[in-house]
């Protein structure tokens, strides 16, 4: 990484100082692009805010930039941020040390209403079939402690949330990988889910959850997987709370 640009993100953000420490071999986003997505993920913020939490996990690259254009509030998406998103949801991964299966290959990939469910209470959605039944059993065996904290993510949440962690990361991309899978390479797009506890809130999404009675019941579910053991080849970090659906 350029080191002045180092300096000058720790300097301006020093919430970076967390999470930007890498290893000398990683890739940065070059200063230009670090501003562009910094304006990318609030444009991404102000879309979410308008057609509301639930419907941004399943809207459409093509939706929302229909409604970006349509609506001052948001705005249209520039050209810059647009060569971003399809540099993110189209390079190779492996540059960045992150090996997992391309999922999804249209970035317009749309997720028709009729093959999903509405989980209540939880703003997050799972595809019928496998999934629901895999949901309901878990909560069958394990309990109402354990609920759906992210479900049916379509390729703009993902790549929203990919783009906050590189922000987080202080422009580390390949720091961003481990923790987050890029927008083509989620499992959430197809079928895979996220359970936590009711009460733990962001702890759910941390190796603590691996301590937890819940996760212990749920390593003797054989109807589910572990999509993301300890050291998998994937390159992405141990995630005990993400189920893999079988
Ligand atoms: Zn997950």
């Amino acid at each position: 990484m350029d080191r002045r640009f180092f300096l000058t993100t720790l300097a301006l953000t020093p919430l970076f100082a967390k999470e930007s420490v890498g290893n000398s071999n990683d890739i940065y986003l070059s200063y230009g692009e670090f501003a562009t997505l910094k304006s990318l993920n609030s444009r991404l913020k102000r879309l979410r805010r308008f057609i509301g939490y639930a419907n941004f996990n399943i809207v459409s690259f093509h939706n929302a930039l229909y409604y970006a254009r349509n609506y001052s509030k948001i705005g249209t998406f520039t050209k810059p941020e647009l060569a971003l998103i399809e540099k993110l949801f189209y390079e190779d991964q492996a540059q960045y040390g992150f090996f997992g299966a391309k999922t999804c290959s249209n970035m317009n990939n749309t997720i028709s209403r009729k093959d999903i469910v509405k989980i209540p209470h939880t703003g997050h959605f799972l595809f019928k079939g496998k999934p629901q039944e895999d949901y309901a059993k878990i909560k069958r065996d394990i309990g109402d402690v354990l609920i759906l904290t992210s479900g049916v993510r379509n390729v703009v949440k993902q790549l929203s949330l990919f783009a906050n962690k590189i922000y987080n990361c202080g422009g580390n991309i390949t720091k961003a990988t481990i923790q987050i899978a890029p927008p083509a390479y989620s499992y959430h797009t197809i079928s895979d889910f996220d359970v936590g506890r009711v009460d733990w809130g962001y702890r759910n999404f941390t190796a603590d959850f691996a301590k937890t009675k819940e996760f212990e019941k749920m390593r003797k579910l054989d109807y589910i997987g572990m999509r993301y053991k300890k050291n998998n080849s994937d390159g992405v970090r141990f995630e005990p709370w993400h189920v893999e659906v079988i």
